[in-house]
């Protein structure tokens, strides 16, 4: 990212914290209560303590867990009740009046289980974890944690994403995050002609050439089969599917992309006895995601199917393709929560 693309985003943000400021305004008069639907489905990430991270180009996916009490007790005082991705499922045949919330944490990473799921557990919400059979298998890495690590641990890196060898000198956060959407590009297919997979291996030997173990990582980061098993005994928590090798499922012929759903949900029961009802696509916005992912989710068994596409859930909602409002680190305070929830801030940008 350029640093006018910074510059960019960073008064895009400002402008949005202003419109959810506003937001938040609106929807303590009283006003506009239809836009609110039935509930709010939430995306998280990490959740975790704060640190100093020299170069966080992900600082989107990460909430502390003081934050995540915040968000919670401002839910509470506003009248929502919490509820299960399984329960969404029957959302609109319940008859209860209030808003709903529903909590969900993507990727399966430690800190879910270390520091998100006792919050969760203390205030008696439920949450469903979303997690990669790749990643707990220790067979797949995270491509974007691995370009942190090898950004921030180098001076200078050489990168071939098969269009030649490339080197970046990274003199300051500006290079990083230039060298980072460089790999972003070839990974999500936005530059050059190479499939995800391959994408990912080209990192992944960068990575290794550099001296870091992109596989270590994963190991570091996210929950193996008994931290997944923990996880599930916790109580209120549901283990979802989010594929195997978390690519853009649009990318992928249609039997790959199903093996994919269907191959997650088994590695699950492998490990819990119980087979997901609810998968999260991964990356789940529109270039990930389309009416054939949404059909061969329900193909695969889900009840449940959720986006990253921002919205809250509708009065009529299609179960396989739930958009999700990201609680994420930019946003940590309570009144946004408080604001996005009330899904003013999504009606005025759709101009309505
Ligand atoms: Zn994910």
């Amino acid at each position: 990212m350029s640093i006018v693309t910074r510059a960019r985003m960073v008064a895009r943000h400002t402008a949005i914290r202003g419109g959810l400021i506003a937001s938040f305004a609106l929807s303590r008069a009283g006003l506009l209560k239809a836009a609110r639907g039935r509930g709010a489905v939430f995306t998280l990430h990490h959740v975790r303590p704060e640190a100093s991270r020299p170069f966080a180009p992900n600082g989107h996916l990460e909430i502390t867990p003081d934050f995540l009490e915040t968000a919670i007790l401002a839910l509470k005082s506003q009248g929502y009740r919490f509820i299960s991705t399984d329960a969404l499922a029957t959302i609109t045949e319940d008859g209860d009046p209030r808003p709903f919330a529903c909590f969900t944490l993507d990727d399966g990473y430690r800190n879910n289980l270390e520091h998100a799921a006792p919050v969760f557990a203390r205030h008696g919400v439920p949450f469903t974890v979303y997690v990669t059979a790749g990643f707990i298998h220790r067979s797949h890495t995270l491509w974007w944690e691995t370009a942190t690590e090898l950004l921030t641990r180098n001076n200078r890196v050489t990168l071939d994403f098969g269009d030649g060898p490339r080197s970046f000198a990274l003199d300051d956060y500006a290079a990083r995050d230039k060298a980072f959407d460089h790999i972003a590009g070839f990974i999500r297919g936005t530059t050059g002609q190479l499939s995800e997979a391959e994408a990912v291996a080209r990192l992944d030997a960068a990575a290794r050439a550099h001296g870091i173990d992109p596989v270590a990582i994963t190991e570091r980061l996210t929950l193996c089969s008994d931290g997944i098993a923990a996880l599930a005994a916790v109580k209120g928590a549901t283990i979802g599917a989010h594929t195997v090798t978390h690519a853009a499922l649009s990318r992928l012929p249609e039997a790959t992309a199903l093996g994919e759903m269907v191959a997650s949900a088994d590695a699950i029961e492998a490990i819990t006895g119980t087979r997901p009802r609810s998968f999260a696509y991964p990356y789940g916005d529109r270039s990930a995601v389309s009416i054939r992912e949404q059909r061969l989710a329900e193909q695969a068994g889900f009840l449940t199917a959720v986006t990253t596409r921002p919205g809250i859930v509708a009065t009529r909602p299609a179960l396989t393709l739930q958009p999700r409002i990201s609680l994420n680190g930019y946003y940590q305070r309570a009144l946004y929560v408080r604001a996005l929830a009330s899904g003013i801030p999504f009606r005025l940008m759709a101009g309505g």
